[in-house]
């Protein structure tokens, strides 16, 4: 068994599957650059093995961790305490343990808003009307990151209406509520397009999106990062729209948990994006 109560802390991601983590290059980048003695490993961790692997956590062998599919949600309930954004977001994705107490949070959040700060500068500034396509998890924590900048109107637009209802209930009177079809409407109020939607995974692209009735000046951000640059992303650049790509909020999501874990705020640099995209063959 690993002891974290020594002098080398041990975090951990858990998931299942979760070979697919980009996790652990992350954190080992850190731990390296900073010549910290701590480790970051990944468990393939299945949903009837939760509580198991909460009590080793709970019994100090690690001082933290991340969670991946499927444990989001579940895993709130083995939390002591959960910050209050994540339970808006209805999800944690990292926890910390303070003595024997869990606590959880929701870093995906400030992962894009760092994400959108480091890469189109000023996005917020004079930020009315934000349009989000998709309304499933991760849409959740762009909306409670769009709220924290105090976005006037956000436009949710989704497949499954339902779906995106749930969230104009969580998210309160900012939050107007339309279909894909209806994007040319809301359009030209808007000065930031976020994609949530898994469209853009493996190079596939929205029917029908047209681009050009953005409002001028309009910033264009994908969530999915694979790949790094979507067609919905190369069709914005080549309608002159600023672009930023969805690997930057996977970076500066980790960064509060390993500064939590090991002592040292770390930092995303262009090597380890780098280093990332090599080992992805972005
Ligand atoms: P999710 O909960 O499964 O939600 C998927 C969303 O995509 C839903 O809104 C769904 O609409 C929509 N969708 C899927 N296929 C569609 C289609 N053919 N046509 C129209 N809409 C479609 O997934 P998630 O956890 O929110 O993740 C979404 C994407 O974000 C994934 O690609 C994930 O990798 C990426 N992501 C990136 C980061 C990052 O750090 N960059 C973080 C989190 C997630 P319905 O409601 O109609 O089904």
């Amino acid at each position: 068994m690993i002891s974290s109560s020594s002098s080398s802390p041990a975090a951990f991601v858990i998931g299942h599957p979760i070979a697919h983590s980009k996790s652990p290059l992350i954190h080992g980048y850190w731990l390296e650059r900073y010549g910290i003695s701590g480790s970051y490993r990944a468990f393939d961790v299945a949903p009837a093995d939760l509580e198991a692997f909460m009590a080793r956590l709970r019994g100090r062998e690690f001082v933290g961790g991340n969670i991946t599919i499927p444990h989001k949600e579940a895993v709130m309930a083995h939390c002591d305490v959960v910050d209050p954004l994540a339970g808006t977001i209805g999800a944690v994705n990292t926890l910390v343990r303070r003595g024997q107490e869990i606590h959880g949070s929701n870093t995906d959040y400030l992962g894009f808003l760092a994400n959108l700060d480091a890469g189109a500068p000023g996005w917020d500034g004079d930020l009315k009307t934000a349009i989000v396509l998709g309304a499933g998890g991760a849409a959740r924590a762009v909306l409670a990151a769009l709220i924290a900048r105090e976005t006037s109107r956000i436009v949710i637009l989704n497949r499954t209406p339902e779906r995106a209802q749930a969230l104009a209930r969580d998210f309160g009177p900012s939050v107007t509520l339309g279909r894909l079809e209806d994007f040319a409407v809301f359009a030209p109020e808007a000065g930031l397009l976020v994609n949530t939607t898994s469209i853009g995974m493996g190079g596939t692209r929205f029917d029908d999106l047209p681009l050009e009735t953005l409002g001028e000046g309009a910033v264009v951000n994908d969530i999915v990062y694979t790949p790094l640059v979507t067609p919905l992303l190369a069709d914005a650049r080549a309608h002159g729209y600023a672009v930023v790509d969805g690997l930057g909020m996977l970076l500066h999501q980790a960064t509060p948990g390993f500064a939590a874990w090991f002592g040292k705020d770390p930092e995303v640099t262009t090597e380890l994006r780098a280093r990332i995209v090599s080992a992805m063959g972005l």
